[in-house]
């Protein structure tokens, strides 16, 4: 196999699901202005991470050969499997301040231009300035700012002006106001477009969500200052989020079940609003490889705390992940009752419920530290392990109840293990893989699962939700009141994969990570 097949041969092709006889009319007619407005976030985004980006885009990503699908499927030349590096002969690795930065610019040297120049901080900081180096000065040469919508104001303008064709199209409403609204941001400084994210996460009862802009800050390897673009445009499923209002108001009582050892406290505030989407298309970083299962925006410290954010779950990638990457995982490692059992259902409200007990269980400890503070490198691991496996214990407990479906333990147990397996293969050595082993080795130690004859895994159904309560339990004591030495006897014992376990992941490794998607709107 080339190199390009094998890379493509980790993603499964699958058609993401949706319904857009559901949109208005007035709706539909928007998309293909929509859509215009997606390519161009593409060609800002390419920009971003090289000049020679865009032409090679152009020139080389449309056509059926390996190459341009593998274009088209990492939204450019760059692996994300791989810390990024170039898969097409030719084009150089990208640098760690990508294009946002001068080329030859070091940390030290930012930092000292900073240092030097504090007038200069609030620009060179704001997630939303390329830096450049200006060789006419005294002595050497000088750094500056210029803000995003200076450096990237031609495709902006573009990007702007097909937003503003699609509110157009759009009967009077929140919606056509948050695109008119957005088109004027996106050409504007950073205070209007927080302003603008503030306007959607008030936005509500919209068919559609259209997420545009630069938000997450994770390719800048320089400095983790500047944010790229990104484009998501989502269908919104109002009953599954009637469901999920069920759930909400039911905080109170799901609470009761998170334990709050040692006179420890909960985080003030309480939940974001969420909601369950399907998404129609990507662009920019939102289609680089692997899509995002869920996501909550906006990132901005000050819009957070005066507005708050939007959790969003999307439901068509999930169910396209569960289908072609979880269940054929599920297949090589669950005894075939098992694997009858589980279900995309018990898969989806694992996830949400993960998501409502991040916001639940101790935060702060009886002397005022946070547990993040408090726990130092022991907390991530923890705290996501909290989340699954406090997850693992509503469901159990309120399967059935505040609109989540009737399923059997069994069902849960089953789902919950198949998930497992398939985000333990994206490293033991991070925080999620290191949460992953806590748990299989702590509820196998209860006896909550067994092997079979056949070496599969089986699920003992009436020992899990017991064998998830003391676990739920342990990690919250730990959180509330563990000493150093005892977060990291706890961390080693349960936190190291057994042979047995890395031999079970090697066992999957022909299998696909994710899946190479076909867009709704593509
Ligand atoms: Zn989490």
């Amino acid at each position: 196999m080339t190199l390009l097949a094998q890379l493509l041969s980790q993603f499964k092709p699958a058609t993401l699901e949706a319904n857009l006889d559901l949109l208005p009319e007035d709706v539909r007619a928007a998309l293909p202005d929509l859509k215009a407005a997606f390519e161009a976030v593409d060609r800002i985004m390419y920009c971003q991470w090289s000049e020679d980006l865009p032409d090679l885009m152009a020139d080389r990503a449309s056509g059926y050969s390996l190459e341009a699908k593998a274009l088209r499927h990492f939204n450019g030349p760059y692996n994300v499997l791989d810390a990024n590096k170039s898969f097409i002969e030719g084009v150089p690795d990208p640098l760690p301040g990508k294009n946002v930065y001068p080329e030859n610019l070091t940390e030290a040297e930012f930092d000292a231009w900073i240092d030097a120049h504090p007038a200069d901080r609030a620009a060179f900081v704001s997630p939303c300035t390329v830096i450049e180096r200006r060789l006419n000065s005294e002595p050497g040469s000088m750094l500056v700012a210029i803000p995003y919508a200076e450096k990237y104001r031609d495709e902006l303008n573009e990007v702007a002006a097909h937003l503003k064709a699609a509110a157009d199209k759009l009967e009077e409403g929140a919606l056509k106001t948050f695109l008119e609204n957005r088109a004027e941001a996106l050409c504007s400084d950073y205070d209007a477009q927080a302003e603008s994210d503030a306007e959607w996460v008030r936005l509500h009862d919209a068919p559609l969500e259209v997420v545009i802009g630069p938000f997450e800050v994770y390719s800048d390897a320089l400095k983790g200052l500047k944010a790229f673009y990104e484009a998501m445009l989502l269908q919104v499923d109002h009953q599954a989020g009637d469901a999920l209002k069920s759930i909400e108001n039911a905080l109170p009582i799901l609470a009761e079940q998170i334990p709050y050892p040692a006179h420890s406290r909960p985080a003030m505030g309480g939940m974001a609003p969420m909601i369950v989407v399907d998404e129609l298309l990507a662009a920019g970083e939102g289609r680089s490889g692997i899509l995002a299962s869920a996501f909550n925006l906006p990132n901005d410290a000050g819009v957070r705390g005066a507005v708050g954010w939007k959790q969003v779950m999307i439901r068509n990638v999930m169910q396209a992940k569960f289908d072609n990457c979880t269940r054929p995982i599920a297949a090589r490692v669950l005894s075939a009752e098992d694997l009858a059992a589980s279900s995309f259902d018990a898969y989806f409200f694992h996830v949400l419920l993960h998501e409502v007990t991040h916001g639940l269980g101790p935060a702060y400890r009886e002397d005022g530290r946070s547990i993040n503070e408090a726990c130092g490198r022991w907390h991530t691991a923890l705290e996501e392990a909290k989340a699954d496996i406090g997850s693992l214990v509503l469901l159990c407990q309120f399967q059935g109840q505040f609109g989540i479906p009737a399923l059997s333990l069994q069902t849960i147990g089953a789902s919950f293990f198949a998930g497992l397996y398939r985000s333990i293969r994206f490293g033991l050595h991070e925080a999620h893989g290191r949460a992953n082993a806590i748990q299989y080795n702590f509820l196998k130690e209860q006896g909550a699962i067994c092997k079979t004859e056949g070496g599969h895994l089986h699920v003992v159904p009436e020992k899990i939700p017991e064998a998830a309560k003391a676990l739920l339990d342990r990690i919250c004591t730990l959180q509330a009141c563990g000493t150093d030495a005892e977060l990291q006897a706890f961390s080693e014992t349960y936190g190291t994969a057994s042979e047995d376990l890395i031999a079970q992941i090697d066992n999957l490794s022909d299998l696909p990570i994710d899946i190479l998607p076909t867009f709704p709107l593509d």
